[in-house]
């Protein structure tokens, strides 16, 4: 039987990119999936017919958009939240409302989104929220606000899972490095500077990153909860 065979999943985010992997991943793994975009929704309804799932339009800068979404759930098994951006230059240049909305974003909407989800999940569950390594390391000028919003995940994803550990909620957060995707092309001009930390310099496939997501909502990781998982090809190390 497929492990994730009964479930019922939603991704945050999940028309391109991680999040498209992990909505795929998902859907072969057996979990009736459904995902969320803001922007592209031919990029949204190609994934939805390829997957059978359904794509719904959100942005998840709106909380209250977010949360009440959530509330429309009869019940929710696994919440992965994906949905982010990244804003970069030297904090004095970039606008106050970009760093605003990125706060939102990355950190409001998935704190009320996880809050909000944890409620739907009746027999247990499994949230992930996905960070980044900049949670843990800043090697580059001009990513003071981006790492802020993922060192944010790295607090929520502790203290959630205290609160949720009784109801057989779990919650972690998973931190890529560079991954191949529109938001950070592997071919991008900050190639070379961006694999100069790494141990294995070549940006990670979403697959890759998705294949970790799936372990997390999987059966096998109900006693993993509260944790960071990285998976940069050593960029922390
Ligand atoms: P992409 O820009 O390629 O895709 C982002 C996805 O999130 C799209 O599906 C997009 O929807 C959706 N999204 C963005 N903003 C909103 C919003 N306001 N409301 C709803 N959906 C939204 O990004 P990645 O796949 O690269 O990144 C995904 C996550 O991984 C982010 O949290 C990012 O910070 C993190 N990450 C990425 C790394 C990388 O190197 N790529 C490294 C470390 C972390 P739409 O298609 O409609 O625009």
């Amino acid at each position: 039987m497929a492990p994730l065979s009964g479930k019922k999943a939603l991704v945050l985010g999940g028309s391109r990119g991680i999040g498209a992997a992990i909505v795929e991943r998902l859907v072969s793994d057996g979990a009736d999936t459904q995902f969320t975009y803001v922007f592209q929704k031919d990029a949204a309804q190609a994934l939805a017919t390829r997957t059978g799932t359904k794509a719904d339009q959100l942005d998840s800068a709106d909380i209250k958009q977010v949360t009440e979404f959530i509330d429309t759930f009869d019940r929710l098994d696994i919440l992965v939240i994906n949905a982010g951006i990244a804003l970069f230059g030297d904090a004095r240049d970039l606008d106050p409302n970009d760093v605003d909305r990125m706060i939102d974003i990355n950190i409001r909407s998935p704190y009320h989104a996880a809050v909000a989800g944890a409620r739907k999940m009746k027999n247990g569950g499994r949230i992930v929220v996905i960070g980044s390594v900049n949670g843990d390391r800043t090697p580059f000028p001009g990513l003071a606000a981006y790492t802020m919003t993922k060192a944010a995940v790295q607090g929520m994803v502790r203290g959630l899972a205290r609160d949720f550990a009784p109801s057989g909620i779990t919650v972690n957060n998973v931190q890529p490095g560079p991954v191949d995707t529109d938001l950070n092309p592997a071919d991008g001009p900050m190639k070379e500077q961006m694999h100069s930390p790494m141990a294995i310099k070549r940006h990670a496939t979403p697959a890759e990153v998705a294949a970790m997501v799936a372990y997390l909502v999987g059966p096998e990781a109900s006693i993993v909860t509260g944790a960071q998982h990285t998976i940069d090809g050593g960029f922390g190390a």
